[in-house]
């Protein structure tokens, strides 16, 4: 029996047909990382937000998808039809289920609701697909728009989120995606009658989306994937295309760029490399030397007065301070009261970091938090500034003198960690990565939290934060030790 198709089948099949392909036939196959699952649960959020215009809507149960067709055309045919979510059509076995549909006299209005701060080409094509499906089933549609997150929106307290989202008229914008419709339809029927398509994995695994699929399809390029040469984008094509799948096997003359050339030769010689001039560069740290690193938290639907969707707003920091060669002393800051963090946040930050030492941190992430704090406390922004001044971002130095096979191509400070200081492993930790800390200091701010859950999602967040700075420490020592 032919597979059906759905909007969102199509959106993949339109990123990759052997990715449609998979969800169809290998859904196991996939890896739902937590980045995603945010994305959904900031999606439903924003969903829900948009629904709340219309206190009479009617929400159509997708289960079963039989029952939610017959459930919208009914309602559909009652002159006072509410506004319908979710209202399920099929058109030549396509399902599609608008988010929002406000019924009119002869047509309808949809509404597609994105909790994106840009409107991105792809959410046209959703437009365009539900459109056709629609219209196929027999409603002829007056208005399209896309609701999204305005990033201007500032707010203001007490659960006024009015101007939070805002609509678009994309009736005319999607035209042309229009016309396709039906072409991309036929195509992914019929691709979907045979054997699995072979695609090469490339620029198309993260874009528009990150491909559920890339462990899969990466895996099964060999123990070394080429996919591990960093910021590869068309080249991992042409290289396939060459007959390249395992970085080993890549001529030492094929790369031209000198940052895949050392990966190249560390991956092939298995044979980490560390150039003594990082601890040259870093001899020249004075002490005390503050390790630094933050948390922070956004949300789609903002939560604190005075702040904007999707900012990113600290609300925790470990700080190991080297008063001396191997001489530390730890200090954090974490605020789980559920009330707005930052002020105490910075406050506690410029007490605890009362020295001249460097500030030593890895990325630019900590820098650009800090110019945020300084636009938001214009009273304590000069101390703020002066932290900001003593910056010294161990990453890019690390990744000018230190490259080990078993990074992959990644600096990322858990890819370096492993091959540094093993022992330190994040495996231990209940908390092991920044989207996990965020879900969990959001569990933490839930109003209910019993305050057993409190004490360890508090011990859990501690203990993450701090393996971070440590991380920074084991490298630094590791770093300097040539
Ligand atoms: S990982 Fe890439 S090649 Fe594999 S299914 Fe996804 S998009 Fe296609």
């Amino acid at each position: 029996m032919a597979k059906k198709l759905s909007k969102s089948r199509i959106i993949s099949g339109l990123q990759c047909v052997k990715r449609l392909h998979q969800e169809v036939y290998h859904p196991e196959r996939a890896e739902i990382s937590d980045a995603t699952e945010q994305i959904f649960a900031q999606g439903n959020q924003i969903g829900d937000l948009a629904c709340q215009q219309f206190p009479n809507g009617v929400l159509i149960d997708r289960n079963p998808l039989s029952e939610a067709l017959t459930k919208t055309e009914e309602l559909l045919k009652n002159p006072d039809c509410p506004p319908l979510f979710e209202a399920t059509f099929e058109h030549e076995g396509v399902l599609v289920q608008a988010d929002i549909l406000i019924p009119g006299k002869e047509e309808v209005e949809i509404i597609e609701v994105k909790s994106s701060t840009k409107l991105k080409p792809t959410f046209l094509k959703d437009c365009a697909i539900q459109h056709w499906v629609i219209t196929g089933a027999g409603h002829r549609i007056l208005r399209m728009q896309l609701e999204h997150v305005n990033n201007q929106f500032v707010y203001k307290g007490n659960l006024n989120y009015d101007g939070l989202l805002k609509q678009v008229d994309v009736l005319e914008e999607i035209s042309p995606d229009l016309k396709q419709v039906p072409v991309w339809v036929e195509q992914f029927k019929t691709m979907l009658e045979n054997e699995e398509p072979e695609i090469k994995v490339g620029p198309h695994c993260n874009d528009p989306y990150s491909c559920s699929f890339k462990s899969h399809c990466y895996e099964s390029l060999g123990e070394w994937p080429i996919t591990d040469l960093p910021n590869l984008g068309k080249l991992a094509l042409e290289l396939q295309e060459e007959g390249h799948t395992d970085i080993r096997r890549i001529p030492e003359d094929r790369l031209s760029n000198s940052l895949h050339s050392r990966v190249h030769r560390v991956i092939s010689s298995q044979t980490p490399e560390l150039d003594p001039q990082a601890s040259v560069e870093l001899a020249k740290l004075s002490y005390p030397r503050n390790y630094l690193d933050f948390e922070t938290i956004s949300f789609a639907m903002p939560i604190w007065e005075g702040t904007r969707p999707f900012e990113q707003l600290p609300f925790q920091w470990s700080c190991h301070i080297e008063d001396s060669p191997g001489n530390f002393e730890h200090f954090e800051f974490l605020d789980t009261s559920g009330k707005p963090p930052m002020l105490d946040f910075a406050e506690k930050l410029i007490s605890s970091l009362d020295n001249d030492g460097p500030v030593i941190v890895y990325s630019s992430f900590e820098e650009v938090v800090l110019r945020s704090l300084c636009n938001r406390f214009p009273d304590i922004a000069e101390e703020l500034a002066r932290i900001q001044a003593r910056l010294f971002d161990l990453l890019p130095l690390t990744k000018k003198y230190y490259c080990h096979p078993e990074m992959r191509g990644s600096w990322s400070i858990k890819s370096v960690l492993p091959t540094v200081a093993p022992e330190l492993d994040y495996g231990d930790l209940d908390v092991q990565g920044g989207q996990a800390a965020q879900q969990k200091f959001l569990e933490m701010i839930t109003p209910g939290i019993s305050e057993n859950e409190m004490k360890q999602g508090r011990t859990a967040l501690l203990q993450y934060c701090k393996r971070d700075t440590l991380a920074m420490v084991k490298l630094a020592q590791f770093l300097g030790r040539t």
